[in-house]
């Protein structure tokens, strides 16, 4: 997986205040463990920015343009200058998460 490609998949999403596309030049990225990234998005239009965790499957490449929702990026609020402590515990959570956001937003139980 390529970063630019991530940066790609990245503009198919929004500006959670704004509603702006993101730019590839908005995006950065802070590492990545397999197919869980870490990354920054800060809104040219309206300055917000977010810490992003975003799971993209590299064998789902044509379909990630469309699969990327929101469901599957985990926005933080920059309220907090992240630090690299921050960064591991979303890793060990992340590490032992089954990968069901759905049911991690309580969209996926009954
Ligand atoms: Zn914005």
């Amino acid at each position: 997986m390529k970063e630019n490609l991530v940066k790609r998949l990245m503009t198919s999403t929004k500006c959670n205040v704004c509603g702006r596309h993101y730019q590839a030049e908005d995006i950065g990225i802070l590492g990545h463990e397999d197919e869980l990234w870490f990354l920054t998005a800060a809104c040219a239009a309206c300055d917000a920015e977010y810490l992003v965790a975003a799971v993209i499957m590299e064998d789902r490449q044509p379909k990630a343009l469309a699969d990327l929702s929101d469901v599957e990026i985990v926005w933080l609020e920059d309220g907090d200058a992240v630090t690299v402590d921050d960064l591991a515990d979303m890793r060990d959570f992340l590490r032992d998460f089954d990968g069901d956001f759905a049911r991690l937003f309580g969209r996926g139980k009954a």
